[in-house]
């Protein structure tokens, strides 16, 4: 059974709990990409020009239409990723969130009056025209929406490619848009690749602006393209995002396994790097070996279970790669094939720079290393190329302002594993990307401002 498609002309997408194939689609090339582009412009213009509530509205009822197929879009979403039943249910309805959000945006994308000497400044928020958006496999709806919704908000068209082993929810959504009202071409879906499609994307003339999410290698040669033609680009990157626990915290909740095992620890914000004051070392080897015992490995469509398998083949043995079988520390169980099944994890023995503490895994593993006070916790944190999430738990309200302060990383939570809400802005420090997303400034990211000056000279 091939894990990934063989030919550049189509998909194979498999069921990864099961290996079954599930749907097989064409992949759009250079040539495709090319048209679908020159659909997007010409419909952008009447988009832009439409008045901000018409869009408002349709967005409105793009989101109703997404709301009445919910379960519809949460079980492709357990087939095509091997999302359990009920976070795919919760992933549909924040595709639905974000676009009524991003609806009320459209009728609020003000500019400014300035006044200066002999006239006014007025200022406008202008439609970009084209974005190309880039998803990745780990959250294939909601990270499609992130930048859709705002983007169509301010005015834009939007082409979309989905990673090649998830193109199913977002060619599903582009018909919803389209049965909500949504003219024909202001989002398109392209399935395809990401050496041919996704690079065609990028490389188009005119597409304006290319929003990435995905791996820091694949973001850097993203951004080199867009840099040729100086255009720009919103990077949403990896993450090995620490989770620093202090003797004095809810070791409860502060160790909580599902930090790091949830959608089986392919998440850009899993609390990956478990740092834990040395007086409370062998409490939390305890605790941990205990919670990911426990944990139900299986079937996603049945709602007991708490953690699925891994997207692919590929995956898995990326996985395999970083754990080698006699590694110390806790493991659970998984079921054995098919499947990419890989069990909860927790490596004890790890030097805090070796590749397993520092690298993004992508599965249900975590590092468990001491620390001996602040100044090593917050050296600890930082110790990676990243900086995009990150917990600090402790119940000393200045220590956790403190080491909020100190750690580079976009988005922290003090006493809590959340890291993403819609109206919030979301995006990561050092190699975790660049740019915002989501957010009250999620639309003028989708805007260039355009100033005019008015002269008053009588
Ligand atoms: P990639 O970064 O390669 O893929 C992300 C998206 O980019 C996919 O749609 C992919 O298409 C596309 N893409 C790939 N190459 C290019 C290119 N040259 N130009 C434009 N678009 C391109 O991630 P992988 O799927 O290979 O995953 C590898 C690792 O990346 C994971 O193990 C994980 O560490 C990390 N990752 C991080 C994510 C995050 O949210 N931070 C999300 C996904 C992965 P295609 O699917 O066809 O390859």
């Amino acid at each position: 059974m091939p894990d990934r498609c063989v030919d550049t002309t189509t998909l194979t997408v498999l069921n990864p709990a099961t290996e079954d194939v599930v749907a097989t689609v064409p992949a759009a090339d250079a040539a495709d990409t090319d048209r679908a582009v020159r659909r997007a412009v010409t419909a952008q213009r009447a988009w832009a020009a439409a008045a901000p509530a018409d869009r408002a509205r349709l967005l409105r009822r793009f989101a109703d239409t997404v709301d009445a197929h919910l379960e519809e879009l949460a079980q492709l979403e357990v087939r095509e990723a091997g999302h359990l039943v009920g976070n795919a249910r919760w992933e549909a309805g924040n595709v639905r969130d974000l676009l009524l959000y991003a609806a009320g945006g459209a009728e609020r994308l003000n500019g400014a009056q300035i006044p200066a000497p002999g006239g006014w400044n007025i200022t406008f928020h202008e439609p970009l025209g084209v974005v190309g958006i880039i998803a990745p496999w780990n959250f294939p709806m909601p990270i499609a929406a992130w930048g859709t919704a705002p983007a169509l908000a301010a005015g834009n068209a939007v082409v979309l490619k989905p990673a090649e082993t998830t193109p199913l929810t977002a060619l599903r959504l582009a018909e919803l848009a389209l049965d909500a009202g949504l003219p024909e071409h202001v989002f398109q879906v392209l399935p395809g690749h990401g050496s041919v499609t996704g690079r065609a994307l990028v490389d188009h003339p005119d597409v304006a602006k290319v929003v990435f999410t995905g791996s820091t290698r694949t973001g850097r040669e993203v951004m080199e393209r867009c840099a040729a033609r100086v255009k720009p680009v919103t990077l949403e990157l990896g993450g090995k995002s620490p989770n620093v626990v202090f003797a004095d915290a809810d070791l409860g909740r502060a160790l909580d396994p599902f930090s790091f095992l949830d959608n089986s620890g392919q998440d850009c914000c899993a609390r990956t790097r478990i740092l834990v004051q040395e007086s409370v070392y062998e409490e939390a080897v305890a605790r941990l070996t205990d919670a990911i015992g426990a944990v139900v490995v299986g079937d996603p469509l049945d709602e007991k279970t708490q953690m699925g398998p891994l997207i692919s083949r590929r995956q898995l043995d990326r996985v395999r790669h970083f754990v080698k079988d006699d590694a110390p520390g806790p493991r659970g169980t998984a079921p054995t094939g098919p499947g990419f099944w890989f069990p909860p994890t927790v490596l004890t023995g790890e030097a805090a720079d070796s590749r397993a503490a520092v690298e993004e895994i992508f599965g249900p593993v975590a590092v468990l290393l001491p620390f001996t006070d602040e100044a090593d916790a917050v050296r600890l944190a930082d110790a990676t190329p990243y900086g995009l999430s990150g917990s600090i738990w402790t119940r000393d309200v200045g220590r956790a302002l403190r080491v909020s302060a100190a750690v580079r990383a976009g988005n922290l939570s003090v006493n809590s594993h959340s890291s993403v809400r819609y109206w919030t802005p979301f995006g990561g420090f050092k190699q975790s990307g660049l740019g915002r997303e989501l957010g009250p400034d999620a639309l003028t990211a989708f805007t260039e401002t355009k100033n005019v000056f008015l002269s008053t000279e009588a």
